[in-house]
């Protein structure tokens, strides 16, 4: 037995240090092996072969429209309920005030948008919210709405998902973040979000959306009651749908923040530790190795972690941010927004290129000159 155990490891190691499509045993093999040097190795030559010498960042700003959910999910530490002293709802007239701010700051490219599932915003709210930014910032790419947020549109509107992506295109909708995948299993998702789109519903707003010519990306959170070959095969379903639509862009890992969710209180769990989130990062640009690039969300991470994360197969710092409300309301303590500046001086510390991209990974011209 532990003469197989050792052959399947030495077999995945091979494949992995070679380059080559990874299965499921694989994976397992090279979790349990728990090499992490030997993992960063092979995840740095990925991430060479997928982006060369290049990091990137962006100039965004994140909107969080809503705090306020019917979905109620124990994972969750952002959302209240409705009549909550703490809920808030922005309206156009905030959102202008924040598309007033977005304006002034240089070389902003994207609008990021994600929020909670109000019960009562009609979808013609998000509509305009799209046609709005669009309106206001005609050059910036405007990132919005997880499939959880396109499924529930889906449903209160009562039309399909295909004519919802159509519509929120046809508003100016350019991409889709990678959120609210967390892990896709369903028996995962009883327990941490089961009012949340399925598996199935995740994957075919996805399909979806990249049938539509929408890109998108693609996430997976871990660290709470999910078994790693839950994990392994959250990452295969993602691979599968990839060699299908060739419509992700770009992966990103999000480890769990238990404080102040029910999840986190009833499980007794605590935050994975660095060696965890390395060693998911590296398996996972092994495994997802039709997916070019992979976050490391500075946010989630800490500055210092997301700089080192770029040694284990990570090629993206995402971006300046702005202010970021949901991963701050389970408590991270990193900064709400970062500048440009900090963000190449990281990564030059690594030896890596900085290059500033917009959504679809197209270099911005750098101009040494503007100061952020
Ligand atoms: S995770 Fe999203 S859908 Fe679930 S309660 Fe929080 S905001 Fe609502």
């Amino acid at each position: 037995m532990a003469e197989q155990k050792t052959t399947a490891v030495q077999q995945a190691r091979a494949k992995a240090q070679a380059g080559e499509r990874l299965t499921k045993e694989d994976a397992l093999a090279l979790y349990e092996d728990n090499d992490l040097l030997f993992l960063a190795k092979c995840a740095r030559a990925a991430k060479e072969r997928a982006s060369g010498r290049n990091v990137y960042y962006t100039v965004n700003r994140h909107i969080n429209l809503t705090n306020i959910c019917s979905s109620n999910c124990p994972l969750c530490a952002f959302q209240v309920e409705q009549g909550d002293k703490r809920g808030y709802v922005m309206e156009h007239d905030d959102i202008a005030k924040v598309l007033e701010q977005a304006k002034h700051t240089c070389h902003l490219s994207e609008i990021h948008i994600v929020s909670a599932l109000h019960p009562d915003k009609p979808f013609n709210y998000y509509v305009d919210v799209v046609k709005q930014v669009r309106e206001a910032l005609p050059k910036a790419d405007v990132k919005a709405f997880t499939p959880v947020e396109v499924v529930n549109f889906s449903k209160t509107t009562g039309k399909p998902i295909r004519e919802v992506l159509e519509i929120l295109q046809k508003a100016g909708l350019d991409s889709l973040p990678g959120g609210g995948a967390e892990i896709l299993s369903d028996r995962v998702r009883q327990i941490i979000c089961p009012k949340k789109a399925t598996t199935a519903e995740w994957l075919e707003t996805m399909r979806t959306a990249h049938e539509l010519g929408i890109r998108t990306n693609c996430s997976m959170m871990y660290g709470h009651i999910e078994t790693i070959e839950e994990r392994v095969d959250h990452l295969l379903l993602l691979r599968e749908l990839q060699d299908e639509t060739h419509g992700f862009q770009a992966f990103m890992l999000f480890p769990f923040h238990p404080a102040h969710t029910k999840l986190g209180d009833e499980y007794h769990l605590q935050r994975v530790g660095s060696w965890e989130d390395m060693k998911m990062l590296a398996l996972s640009r092994l495994v997802l190795d039709n997916v070019a690039h992979f976050k490391a969300f500075w946010v989630m991470l800490t500055l210092p972690i997301a700089q080192l994360a770029l040694g284990f197969g990570a090629d993206d710092l995402d971006g300046t941010i702005g202010e970021e409300k949901i991963i701050h309301a389970a408590g991270a303590r990193t900064n709400t927004g970062i500048t440009r500046t900090t963000l190449k001086k990281i990564i030059r510390e690594t030896g890596y290129t900085p290059v500033e991209r917009d959504t679809f990974y197209q270099a911005i011209v750098d101009d040494e000159e503007v100061q952020a």
